[in-house]
């Protein structure tokens, strides 16, 4: 068995959350991770929803810094909702494909962008239920482009989101929209979108899926995974 598989052999922990403690919690790391990370934002490149758009269905399974690469050029060659819903799956396909999973991204993006030209005049939509029922687009897509491009407060759940507030204790859901409606109870409005980036960085800087750098970690007196394998 490879070191990949038996980390995916684990067994999934389940613990009870106590939500008056999940939001005392919260109360007491988000000063200090919004402190950490003063630059927290999406780092993906985008000139309006559209773009934030496709490049967050890109982003799928993909680095940021890939994504960027790629938008430069196809945000230059389809500049509309009608340019990519009249552009031939194929060429999406060849347009995109050092990002992965090219083909299932291409039906994503040209479908998406087919239904806003016919239904929204080619602009995107700006609510969660106008933009969940675009083809390909999941709620955490539609939180990205809500809480980046339009403002709007929302939690994008990805797997560094989920990975920490299991170990932070703040849910104990790794379903991503069940994680998104308990943090929505437990961190204040006005900062959902700023938290899924401050966290999204941590997760990345230090409490990594392996090996969570605990000793280097501002927020470790407060973490109950702190120093504990059996929780990671
Ligand atoms: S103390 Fe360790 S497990 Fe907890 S948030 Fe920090 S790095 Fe992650």
């Amino acid at each position: 068995m490879t070191k990949k598989a038996k980390i995916k052999a684990r067994p999934e922990r389940s613990r009870s959350v106590n939500k008056t403690d999940a939001a005392e919690r919260v109360r007491k790391i988000w000063p200090i991770l919004k402190k950490a990370y003063p630059n927290a934002g999406t780092a993906l490149r985008h000139a309006n929803p559209l773009e934030l758009l496709i490049a967050t269905i890109l982003s799928a399974q993909c680095t940021d810094a890939r994504v960027n690469m790629v938008t430069k050029d196809v945000f230059k060659k389809y500049k509309s909702a009608e340019h990519w819903a009249k552009a031939d799956v194929k060429h999406i396909e060849s347009d995109i494909r050092s990002t992965g999973f090219y083909h299932n991204k291409a039906v994503s993006i040209k479908g998406a962008s087919k239904a806003i030209a016919e239904r929204y005049g080619g602009k995107v939509p700006d609510t969660m239920e106008e933009l969940v029922a675009l083809p390909g687009v999941g709620r955490k897509t539609a939180n990205v482009v809500l809480g980046n491009a339009f403002g709007k407060p929302a939690i994008a759940c990805d797997t560094h989101v989920i990975r920490l507030s299991r170990r932070l204790a703040l849910s104990e859901n790794s379903d991503a929209v069940k994680l998104e409606f308990d943090l929505a109870e437990i961190v204040p409005k006005k900062s959902w979108t700023l938290f899924s980036h401050v966290l999204i960085l941590h997760g990345r800087n230090v409490c990594n899926a392996r090996k969570p750098k605990c000793e280097n970690c501002r927020i470790s007196k407060h973490c109950p995974a702190a120093n504990n394998p059996a929780l990671w």
